[in-house]
């Protein structure tokens, strides 16, 4: 019998920007969403994190832009440029920054800031959160649906569930059945995020880097490595990140406190410019980490057999940062699933076999894009020259099919045709049944002239 999506007990595990989205569209739809989260609080980790329209929209739609205005209160506001240097530090491109050219919807910076900005609001919403909650037992049964909590055993019961467990996802396994398919991508990445002093500021390389009215993004590319350096917050803060190769074992932890003297090595080994070892050189060793990047196949389905319960975001999908557009894809995973649930009017199955559809093949080519960007990055040598002659190569991947999209209009608009097909009971594989991605990123590969990829003599890992 269907229950009419007022009613919905929408239990939601993890409270990345994921969870808390679910969480909070769910709730302004008007359902009883119940957020179970195994960290204390609002999480402040993290540091760079872009968002672009894709999910910003979403943000942008919350207490009449209120919470869009506080992400880019918080974030990189005033650079105006992105700029692409190589390793010897010529300048290889400059692109206008988003905000810039007043662009709605890109929000840029410190990912604990923007988390906090949005827990923030789901707690204003009066959103029902369990912290210090960690799941030790999804299950979905033809009659019960929910989570068991570790130490106290509590058990929360509702009519469907959100696996929003991120990259290490144990509802993959409890829910789907899935064996642990992680896989070392090869690369890891440092990343460090801290606050400048006026010590540092005294520095010409950080002086240069930081301007009083002014942010600044900066791009490196090189063999085998690729960082970001942004600056902003009149230039008191800074983080960086640097992709880089990484042979260790994953099998015990992710990420571990950097050494500077490894990332000293990598700089060395992709002869990477003095700017980067004076960044380097500045940053307090304790704000640094080296986080290893872990890949996974796609999944099949995001579905439990019941098709009560299904896994999203990263626990789904989970993204090298190199498609950029992780945290967004699972922002759009979040506010397509409570449209389906709403409408729906109750009908979970349902509701969950039209999200799936709507958001497979779009969050499949992007989440692969993820490892095509990398390389592309990475085993070339990059000249101005070569920009020139492919301005469409050396990019962000941030096309206009992907920033330029809603992704809650897309669900608005196919819900009705979908709702029919899976009724009718229309057989296909996934790929099949769902929408198609709507693009590629052909665009940025190089023609075969120009392509100094074979020059490398590399093996490209996966
Ligand atoms: C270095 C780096 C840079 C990136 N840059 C970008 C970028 O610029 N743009 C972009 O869009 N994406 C980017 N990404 C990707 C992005 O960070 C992720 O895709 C996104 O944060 C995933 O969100 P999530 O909510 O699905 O998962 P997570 O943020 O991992 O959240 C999962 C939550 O679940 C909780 N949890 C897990 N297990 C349990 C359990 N058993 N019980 C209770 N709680 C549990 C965890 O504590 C956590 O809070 C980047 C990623 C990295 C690593």
């Amino acid at each position: 019998m269907a229950k009419h999506a007022e009613k919905l007990r929408v239990v939601i595990v993890g409270a990345g920007f994921c969870g808390l989205t679910a969480a909070i569209e769910c709730q302004l739809r008007g359902m009883h969403p119940i957020l179970v989260e195994a960290y204390a609080g609002a999480s402040s980790h993290g540091d760079l994190l872009d968002f672009v329209p894709n999910a910003g929209r979403v943000f942008d739609s919350w207490a009449n832009g209120r919470v869009g205005e506080a992400l880019l209160a918080a974030g990189v506001n005033r650079a105006k440029t992105l700029d692409f240097y190589n390793q010897d530090n010529v300048m290889l491109r400059s692109d206008p920054w988003p905000q810039g050219i007043d662009l709605k919807g890109t929000f840029a910076g410190h990912r604990g800031a923007m988390h906090e900005i949005v827990y923030n609001y789901a707690k204003e919403l009066g959103i029902e959160m369990h912290f210090n909650s960690r799941v030790e037992k999804y299950f979905d049964s033809d009659d019960e649906h929910g989570v068991i909590i570790a130490g106290t055993g509590k058990k929360i019961l509702g009519d469907v569930v959100l696996a929003c467990d991120g990259p290490k996802s144990l509802a993959r396994s409890q829910l789907l059945g899935l064996p642990e398919s992680r896989v070392n991508s090869g690369y890891a990445i440092f990343r460090a995020f801290f606050e400048l002093t006026e010590e540092m500021l005294q520095d010409p390389f950080m002086a240069e880097l930081t301007k009083k009215d002014e942010d600044t993004t900066r791009f490196w590319v090189g063999e085998d490595m690729h960082g970001f350096i942004y600056t902003w917050n009149q230039g008191r803060d800074c983080a960086w990140v640097l992709t880089h190769l990484d042979d260790a074992d994953i099998q015990e932890s992710w990420s571990f406190p950097a050494k500077k003297e490894d990332v000293r090595t990598y700089l060395k080994q992709a002869k990477f410019p003095e700017v980067w070892s004076r960044v380097l050189d500045l940053t307090p060793e304790d704000r640094m980490v080296d986080y290893k990047l872990v890949w996974r196949d796609p999944l099949t389905t995001w579905l439990s057999p019941a098709k009560h319960s299904a896994v999203m975001g990263d626990a789904a999908h989970c993204h090298l940062p190199t498609s950029a557009n992780g945290a967004c894809q699972a922002v759009e995973d979040a506010a397509t699933i409570a449209i389906c649930l709403e409408k729906s009017q109750g009908d979970v199955p349902l509701a969950l076999q039209i999200f799936e559809r709507i958001r497979f093949n779009r969050s499949h080519v992007i989440h692969q894009a993820s490892i095509s960007t990398r390389n592309i990055y990475h085993k070339n040598n990059w000249t101005p020259e070569m920009v020139e002659k492919n301005p469409g190569s050396l990019v962000m991947p941030l096309l206009e099919w992907v920033v330029d999209f809603d992704c809650q209009k897309n669900a608005e608009d196919n819900y009705d045709r979908l709702a029919k097909e899976v009724i009718s009971g229309k057989t296909g594989t996934i790929e099949e049944l769902s929408l198609p991605a709507g693009g590629n990123y052909d665009c940025m590969n190089l023609t075969e002239e120009d392509n100094k990829a074979a020059a490398l003599q590399k093996t490209v890992p996966l």
